[in-house]
C-alpha cells in the first residue's frame, strides 16, 4: 500500500488514504515519487473552479525515480530510443491518452484540444489508482510519456521550473520573441518567472517584469528581467513606465500570467502599435474585463494569442533548458517550502496566499 494525499472535492479537507500498489500491465512502471509541485491550478482545483472527478490525488508535474517496471518487448523507451530502467530518475508529461486520431489531433494539430485527452493529478480519480504526484509512487500507465532527467540535471532544479517553466515555454514559442525585442510579462508567480528566464534567454532586449509582491520582483530581477514595476502604480502609470522604457512606444511583446483579468486589459494597452500579446494566466474561468475594442485591438493592430496546456515537445524541451541553463537561472532557488504528505493543506495555504512562489511535496519527507 502507497500513502497518498487525497482532495476528496472542493474546499473539503485534504485526507491521507492508502491505495493499494497498481498491477503493473506490460508498459507500466511505478515510480517512488520524489517531487511532486504544487501548483496554482491545484488551488483553482480546490477552489472548485475546474469540473474534476473527485476524488482526486492533486500533482500534476513530479520527478521520481523508477521503482519497478513491466518492459514490453523492445523495452520502454524515451523518444530518443534510450531504454528506461529501474532506478532511472525521471519526470513525466502529465497528459495522457490524447488520442491523435480526432480532428484536433490530426487536422487543427491542437492537441490540448483533444477530447480524449487526460491529465494526471487533474483529470483521474483517486478511485483509478495512484495517478497524482502527491502520493509516495506514481503510476506510469502504458505510453505515459517519461524522459530521463539528464546526469547533468538536478531533480531540484527542474521541479523548481517545474509546471511554470513548460507553460512558459509555450507561451514564449507563441510570442515569437526576436533578437533585441522588448518583453513585458505581466505576472511573477512560477510561470511569470520562468516566462522572464526564457525571454531573456531568447534575446529579448527590454524584459520589463509587473507584478507583486517586492519579492517576487526582486526574484524577477534574478531571472533575467532588467526592470520591474509594482502593483502600486495604477495600470496607467504601468503603461506610461512601460513606454519610457521602450522610448515612447510601448513593448513589442507582452505576455500575461497573472491570472487577473484586468492584466488582459492592461496587457493590450503596453503592447506597441503591431505588436503580439499572448495570454496564458487564465488556464480556470477568473471571470471578464472590458475590453474597447477600436482603441486596444483594431487601430493597435496588435496580435492577440491563447496558450492553454502544452505538447511532449514542450516538456521535453524543458527539461533540456533547464539541464543546460540551471545553472544560470535560478529555479531552484523558486522553491519557498517543501512539506510532506500530511502537510499538503500548508503547502496548498501558501501557494494560495502568495506566501510561497513554489512549493513542494515531498512524500519521503517527515
Ligand atoms: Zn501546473
Ligand atoms: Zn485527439
Amino acid at each position: 500500500m502507497y500513502a497518498a494525499c487525497v482532495m476528496p472535492g472542493a474546499r473539503q479537507p485534504l485526507e491521507i488514504r492508502e491505495l493499494p500498489a497498481p498491477d503493473l500491465e506490460r508498459g507500466a512502471a511505478l515510480l517512488q515519487t520524489m517531487y511532486s509541485e504544487v501548483c496554482g491550478t491545484d488551488v483553482h482545483l480546490h477552489h472548485g473552479r475546474l469540473d474534476v472527478p473527485f476524488p482526486i490525488i492533486p500533482g500534476h508535474v513530479s520527478v521520481g525515480r523508477i521503482a519497478a517496471l513491466r518492459d514490453t518487448n523492445g523495452g520502454v523507451c524515451g523518444v530518443d530510443g534510450e531504454r528506461l530502467r529501474e532506478g532511472d530518475v525521471v519526470t513525466f508529461l502529465d497528459v495522457h491518452e490524447t488520442c491523435n486520431a480526432c480532428y484536433h489531433c490530426l487536422v487543427a494539430q491542437q492537441p490540448t484540444r483533444c477530447a480524449k485527452r487526460r491529465v494526471y493529478g487533474i483529470t483521474y480519480s483517486a478511485n483509478d489508482g495512484l495517478l497524482g504526484g502527491w502520493a509516495e509512487a506514481i503510476w506510469m500507465k502504458p505510453g505515459v510519456k517519461m524522459i530521463r532527467l539528464p546526469d547533468d540535471l538536478a531533480p531540484e532544479t527542474f521541479i523548481g521550473g517545474g509546471c511554470g517553466l513548460v507553460t512558459a515555454l509555450h507561451a514564449v514559442d507563441l510570442a515569437h520573441v526576436r533578437l533585441g525585442e522588448s518583453v513585458a510579462v505581466l505576472g511573477v508567480g512560477p510561470v511569470g518567472q520562468s516566462i522572464v528566464a526564457l525571454a531573456a534567454l531568447s534575446g529579448a532586449g527590454d524584459v520589463i517584469a509587473i507584478g507583486a509582491p517586492d519579492d517576487r520582483l526582486v526574484f524577477a530581477s534574478r531571472m533575467g528581467a532588467t526592470s520591474t514595476l509594482g502593483l502600486s502604480l495604477t495600470s496607467a502609470d504601468r503603461t506610461a513606465s512601460v513606454r519610457d522604457v521602450t522610448r515612447g512606444r510601448g513593448a513589442d511583446v507582452v505576455i500575461e500570467a497573472s491570472g487577473s483579468p484586468e492584466a488582459v486589459s492592461n496587457a493590450l494597452d503596453i503592447a506597441r502599435d503591431g505588436g503580439r500579446v499572448v495570454i496564458c494566466g487564465h488556464y480556470t474561468d477568473n471571470g471578464s474585463v472590458d475590453i474597447h475594442p477600436h482603441w486596444q485591438i483594431n487601430r493597435k493592430h496588435v496580435e492577440i494569442r491563447g496558450c492553454w496546456g502544452s505538447q511532449y515537445h514542450h516538456f521535453h524541451r524543458a527539461v533540456e533548458l533547464a539541464a543546460r541553463f540551471g545553472d544560470r537561472v535560478p529555479w531552484s532557488e523558486m522553491v519557498s517550502g517543501r512539506y510532506a504528505l500530511n502537510r499538503a493543506a500548508d503547502a496548498l495555504a501558501a501557494v494560495e496566499s502568495r506566501q510561497a512562489i513554489k512549493a513542494l511535496i515531498v512524500p519521503g519527507a517527515s
